[in-house]
């Protein structure tokens, strides 16, 4: 890898955790290849969550090693991973401008007034949130505020961006219009996307490689088409096969 394009896969091997006599991820192998999207679904309470938090450095991993492209990042720092993270509930701030919102996170870290209004406006544009940025989130719509909440992680140009369950707190006309939004996100980007998700619909038309979660391991993983075309198990037949 030395010298080449930075690598920012993703490479779980035999990673496990946890809760105390709980073990929630009881060995997961993964590998998520550079710009890939990749999409974890599983039922509620299977690990999701964990593993994501795991990934972003928000959970301490129980054992096992996470890469990020050639880094060790097991053990490090959150901040130091490359890595942003989406949430479902996108608490914005409610004081403060679209611009503010957005602009947060580098006004912590101290960059140049105009690297930020740079970044700002530049991740507004991919939003399309342009003639939004004066505005406060109560005067924005469902889908313009997720979408802030996703130019909060866009300005801080994250070599991997990690999505919880982003888009169920939307109704079902915008659900659909932030799955194409996204598809054009990730294609913009380039970037390497993890995306949870319940939704068969979201799995299916955003996904590179599913990742099956069930009982603490992946059950199966795949293209869209190899899972429908051969699920390995009832769980992942239902996920795919019946309408939402
Ligand atoms: P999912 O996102 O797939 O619904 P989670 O990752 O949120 O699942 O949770 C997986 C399991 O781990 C659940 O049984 C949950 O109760 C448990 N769990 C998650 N976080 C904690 C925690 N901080 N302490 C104890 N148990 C937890
Ligand atoms: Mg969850």
């Amino acid at each position: 890898m030395e010298g080449a394009i930075r690598d920012n896969g993703v490479h779980l091997a035999a990673v496990r955790k946890s809760f105390g006599a709980v073990d929630v991820i009881r060995g997961v192998d993964m590998d998520i290849r550079k710009g890939e999207f990749a999409v974890f679904v599983g039922p509620s309470g299977c690990g999701k969550s964990t593993l994501l938090r795991m990934i972003a450095g928000l959970e301490e991993t129980s054992s096992g090693t996470i890469r990020i492209g050639d880094r060790d990042v097991t053990h490090e720092d959150p901040a130091r991973r490359g890595v942003a993270m989406v949430f479902q509930s996108y608490a914005l701030y409610p004081h403060l401008s679209v611009y503010e919102n957005m602009a947060f996170s580098l006004r912590l870290a101290r960059r140049p007034k105009p690297e930020i209004d740079e970044k700002v406006r530049a991740a507004a544009d991919i939003l399309q949130l342009g003639a939004q940025l004066d505005k406060k989130p109560a005067q924005l719509s469902g889908g313009q505020r997720q979408r802030v909440a996703i130019g909060r992680a866009i300005v801080r140009a994250p070599d991997l961006f990690l999505f919880d369950e982003p888009l169920s707190n939307l109704d079902a006309e915008l659900r659909v219009q932030m799955r194409l939004e996204l598809a054009r996100l990730h294609k913009a980007l380039g970037a390497t996307m993890i995306y949870v998700t319940h939704d068969q619909v979201e799995a299916m038309t955003l996904a590179d490689t599913i990742f099956v979660l069930q009982g603490g391991h992946v059950q199966q993983s795949g293209s869209p088409l190899d899972l429908y075309d051969n699920p390995s198990n009832r769980f992942v037949a239902g996920f795919i096969g019946s309408p939402s």
